[in-house]
């Protein structure tokens, strides 16, 4: 048979080259609504699974797929897009009030002064960048990784696993929108997000508190080098603007 999608001339159920089903019928809305139901639940399993596994045995993962199971698991530059996509859009529905509560009053000399139009001129701006500044995360948590030689990872591994855990940091993030709209939430998010690099960093090493150290270790060095970029950036964005 051939190939309706890349024409290739095959036998058996699935493409060798393209990997569509051989079995394609005529779209109907039927089809489109099993599909959709099918990819649905596949999609949901190899979430919560690639998920749960993070913080269950990360180590098992890196080693599986590293060692090809890949359809096991969740991609990892899907799994970050996922929860990026998801923290991107509640805050941009979210993000001008977030901001309200932050401390845009500053005392100077004794008076009171209201930087919240400032804030916001400076908001609308960095949203613009936003999309492509999150990818620095992932990366320089890699690199973090990498700079306190975690002896089970090359570049490659410590990026895999930066983008998984970059990704549950991105829907803890998404969670804690919620609760700092009403309340003054502090470093609860900074906390949970420490956690999170202990927790899956622990089982990486061979030692569970060197691994947790290093994990910590590297979400700051990852943050260090985030932060100064989005500093660096609204440093120059106040100077400019006198
Ligand atoms: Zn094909």
């Amino acid at each position: 048979m051939e190939c309706k999608n890349c024409h290739t001339v095959f036998e058996g159920n699935f493409c060798p080259n393209c990997g569509q089903r051989s079995t394609i019928d005529a779209l109907t809305l039927n089809g489109l609504f099993e599909s959709f139901v099918s990819q649905l639940f596949y999609f949901e399993r190899h979430f919560v699974f690639t998920f749960k596994s993070l913080f269950k045995q990360p180590q098992i993962l890196l080693e599986e797929f590293s060692h090809g199971q890949r359809k096991k698991y969740a991609n990892p530059f899907q799994f970050f897009l996922f929860f990026l996509t998801i923290y991107l859009v509640l805050y941009a529905v979210l993000g001008d009030d977030l901001l309200k509560n932050l401390g845009v009053k500053m005392q100077v000399d004794g008076k009171t002064i209201d930087r919240s139009t400032q804030v916001l001129s400076i908001k609308e701006n960095l949203d613009k960048y936003m999309n492509y500044l999150y990818f620095l995360r992932p990366i320089s948590l890699a690199v973090g990784l990498k700079m306190l030689h975690f002896k089970r990872m090359n570049f490659a591994q410590a990026l895999v696993m930066a983008f998984y855990v970059e990704g549950i940091n991105l829907f803890i993030g998404s969670i804690m929108m919620f609760p700092s709209l009403h309340f003054e939430i502090g470093a609860t998010q900074a906390i949970l997000g420490t956690l999170v690099y202990a927790i899956v960093f622990s089982r990486i090493s061979d030692s569970l508190w060197v691994g947790a150290i290093k994990g910590v270790v590297s979400g700051m060095i990852s943050i260090a080098i985030f932060g100064g970029l989005i500093a660096g950036y609204f440093a120059i964005f106040i100077i400019n603007k006198g």
